[in-house]
């Protein structure tokens, strides 16, 4: 499926399959899930998105096909995840913040990705995905879960965490915070009661509408949701010397509200990214929870659907698009 300009409606394409160049692998994709990002780069909100491209940065498919050099088994079982590939030298690479390289290239975005049967990617940026999981509910661990964890490392040793938008991220990094110990407090679109139920059923202690106050102060929040008008109301909601993540690669803008809300230590901070380390650590992590990932499959022509779907709000957990072998 070829997004061919922002802003009209993926096509479906016969293309030939991606050569694997040195350090390259090819896999058959068997799942992509889909992410909030596809959806800001088809809507032309990040800038200069390679084109036509392929969307789709969370992958999970078989190495059929491997160049010189990636020292990859065909056959085996990898994740794609949305970092591609860094210039391994600058000052960010050479001080462990490869998530901030100054020349990152980034799956569905610069590279092609994985709404399709076939992918390419550096081996070095792909993970090992783990044996307890499907494809298709693996999928989601490799942005939604990675990227969750990290926002969730950055909002440090909170014990009371308020997620902002219930959706794919936050279905995984609920499960995780509840693991560690921590107090859950969901926040979704105002009647949302589906939303809400599902975040209860997760381990929310506490769920209500975005624009409603917590029970308790919360010590961190998570914004997940695209929305800029959430930092000033999360920063309501936060205890003194609380941090506010923002998780989203994109926002609307973000208000102006008064100083108090932020007086007393409170931060508010963005996620860019991921390292290969916050994969290799979440992919183990994730089946020792166990992570459960909720997944609704679409076959892959039905992406540009699916993209809708999950824009309207109506995904329960992850939209992941499932592909079979052609002729299977
Ligand atoms: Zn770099
Ligand atoms: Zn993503």
């Amino acid at each position: 499926m070829v997004l061919d300009s922002p802003g009209r409606p993926l096509r479906e394409a016969e293309l030939p399959d991606p050569e694997p160049g040195r350090g390259q692998v090819r896999v058959r994709v068997e799942a992509c899930a889909i992410c909030r990002t596809d959806l800001h780069v088809f809507d032309g909100e990040l800038p200069e998105p390679k084109l036509p491209l392929v969307l789709g940065h969370q992958i999970v498919g078989v190495v059929d096909e491997v160049g010189d050099g990636a020292g990859v088994e065909p056959g085996s079982r990898i994740g794609i995840p949305w970092l591609g590939w860094t210039d391994g030298e600058c000052r960010f690479c050479r001080s462990g913040r490869e998530n901030l390289c100054d020349h990152a290239r980034f799956t569905g975005y610069q590279l092609d990705g994985g709404y399709a049967e076939a992918a390419v990617a550096d081996a070095r940026f792909c993970f090992r995905v783990p044996e307890d999981y499907s494809s298709l509910r693996a999928a989601p661990l490799l942005c939604a879960g990675l990227i969750g964890y990290r926002a969730l490392r950055l909002a440090g040793d909170a014990q009371r965490l308020g997620l902002y938008g219930f959706g794919a991220s936050a279905h995984v990094i609920a499960q995780v915070a509840r693991w560690q110990g921590r107090r859950v407090f969901a926040f979704t679109r105002e009647g949302d009661s589906e939303g809400q139920e599902f975040a209860r059923s997760l381990g929310a202690e506490w769920v209500g509408a975005s624009g409603e106050a917590p029970p308790e102060l919360l010590d961190a929040a998570i914004i997940f949701a695209p929305v800029g008008g959430l930092v000033p109301v999360a920063l309501r909601a936060l205890e003194k010397g609380g941090v506010v993540v923002c998780a989203g690669i994109h926002m609307s803008d973000i208000p102006s509200f008064p100083y108090e809300l932020l007086w007393e230590e409170r931060a508010v901070r963005s996620v860019a990214n991921l390292t290969r380390q916050d994969g290799e650590e979440f992919l183990q992590l994730a089946p020792r929870v166990p992570v459960e990932t909720y997944v609704e499959p679409f076959p892959l022509a039905e992406a540009n659907e699916a993209l809708e779907r999950l824009r309207a709000g109506r995904i329960r957990g992850a939209a992941v698009l499932s592909i079979a072998r052609p002729g299977s």
